[in-house]
């Protein structure tokens, strides 16, 4: 495989040309994916409508249907099913031929990525503008969200139980929103600050609009009028936007009590470079690795000799906690569900033993080194752009904390694995030991009694508006997950 240059060991140094390009062609739908992809909801639609188009059916309606049957099993192998948990986070089998108490073969990413929620009083009127006010998810650098285009995805449940979606700044001939940031010519004291600082999190409010509400009424009505806008002063704009959603979407102020509305750079995805090797975008962390496991499990080809999993969990750039996040039971309820639904005398114990037998890819995105800023990574432990997926023993910050530490014993079998199929893999870092550190869902599954490593895509810029991965990282990323899912042992 290799060619000339040993120490020249990126990836497409070494790679046939129809490798590239099987590169390139796999990135193809990547794009779009991403473009309509950029919130957990989103992702978790576009994922049961893609499983329901390849004959995967929803595992609870089969429960449901299946209550009087006892005695014989509900699912064969072969068979497909998944599981939509609260429109957030998706799990997804395919049986295998082994029962699934003797252990799954799992992918599990995230879907989340750092943003700005809307409050949920955002609106308010200042200096003849409304705007509203938000609250940071996730790890992002602030000043990376001013004087940028951006736009607003969401859901807002009515009191009677009626939901509107909110999907608007991406589409051509949409407006965007924006948060402002100050002229340099006034930035003195601004520029003296931290850069951590000199954007607060009560700052990044979002403009929404200028355009007061029209005086109602004729000449007639002159001096009530001028009596209503006395009362109504510095609230006329956000009179306008009260009208103008109630007549757009039906929704009033209130109704944003109940809502989750999520804003999100509006630029698409796009390649990046001359020779377009690289792909950048918004909410690649983690979806990039979310696309390879989903396409890996949809690639498996006949019946995989053990259960295949891909589980995409929510709430994993705020510590995975809550229902939807993946130190819920989700994982453990699903498993044992396939369990109790391939044998015809299910017991407590089978799904504990499926636990421990299992074997579990953390996929999730790793740093690669920037040209930039090469001085955060030991450069003999760190990850590089183009030299194929990542396996990342261990993450944490300072002595380790907080992350999974893979048994040596799993990665040997790994490494057989990847060689044996000649599929690009590195090993490295986060970072240097003292800089800072991260972790991800790999401890949470690991507590199960799984064996679990890391392993995902290099990035640049990560949690930016603008998160840089390459095209032939994603392709290694995608047929690691697949040979595993299909044969690991
Ligand atoms: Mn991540
Ligand atoms: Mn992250």
């Amino acid at each position: 495989m290799a060619k000339g240059n040993e120490a020249y060991d990126i990836w497409w140094h070494k790679a046939e040309a129809v490798e590239k390009k099987a590169a390139f062609d796999f990135c193809g739908d990547y794009l779009a994916f991403l473009d309509s992809c950029k919130t957990e909801r989103e992702v978790t639609a576009y994922t049961v409508a893609l499983l329901e188009k390849n004959q995967f059916k929803p595992l609870d309606k089969i429960l449901t249907g299946a209550k009087n049957q006892a005695g014989s099993c509900l699912l064969q192998p072969g068979d497909k099913v998944y599981l939509d948990v609260r429109g957030k986070a998706v799990l997804a089998a395919i049986i295998g031929k082994e029962p699934a108490a003797q252990g799954v073969n799992a992918v599990a990413s995230h879907i989340d990525s750092p943003r700005l929620d809307f409050k949920q009083t955002p609106f308010y009127e200042d200096t003849y503008m409304v705007l509203a006010k938000t609250h940071y998810y996730g790890g992002i650098k602030k000043y990376q969200w001013v004087c940028l285009p951006l736009a607003l995805h969401g859901v807002v449940f009515l009191k009677d139980g009626g939901k509107v979606e909110i999907n608007i700044g991406e589409k051509e001939g949409e407006p965007c929103f924006v948060i402002t940031d100050l002229l340099p010519h006034l930035a003195q004291k601004q520029m003296e600050k931290k850069v951590a600082e000199a954007i607060t999190g009560e700052g990044l409010n979002v403009l929404l609009g200028s355009l007061p509400a029209e005086k109602a009424g004729g000449e007639d009505n002159e001096k009530d009028e001028g009596e209503k806008d006395e009362k109504e002063c510095g609230q006329l704009v956000k009179a306008n936007l009260m009208r103008i959603l109630k007549e757009t979407y039906g929704i009033e102020e209130r109704d944003f009590v109940s809502a989750e509305i999520e804003v999100v750079p509006a630029q698409p995805a796009r390649d990046v470079g001359f020779d377009r090797s690289l792909i950048g975008g918004y909410g690649q962390d983690d979806r990039v690795c979310s696309y390879a496991a989903l396409k890996a499990l949809l690639d498996i080809e006949g019946i995989p000799q053990k259960t295949a999993v891909l589980y995409f969990s929510d709430k994993e750039e705020v510590g995975s906690q809550g229902n939807t996040g993946a130190q819920s039971a989700n994982l453990g309820n699903f498993l044992a569900e396939l369990c109790a639904a391939t044998t015809e005398s299910y017991n407590d114990l089978m799904a504990r033993r499926c636990y421990a037998a299992s074997h579990l890819l953390s996929a999730d995105v790793a740093a690669a080194v920037d040209p930039n800023y090469k001085d955060v990574q030991d450069p003999l432990n760190a990850n590089y752009i183009g030299k194929g997926m990542v396996l990342e023993k261990y993450t944490g910050a300072r002595g380790k904390n907080g992350g999974n530490d893979a048994n040596p014993e799993f990665i040997a079998a790994l490494r057989q694995l990847f060689d044996g199929e000649e599929i690009a893999w590195q090993t490295g870092e986060l970072g240097k030991v003292d800089l800072g550190g991260g972790g991800t869902v790999a401890a949470f599954m690991a507590n199960m009694g799984m064996q679990v490593i890391d392993c995902g895509v290099p990035m640049l810029s990560m949690h930016s508006p603008f998160e840089i991965v390459s095209k032939g990282d994603i392709y290694n990323t995608y047929k690691a997950y697949k040979a595993f899912l299909q044969s690991y042992k």
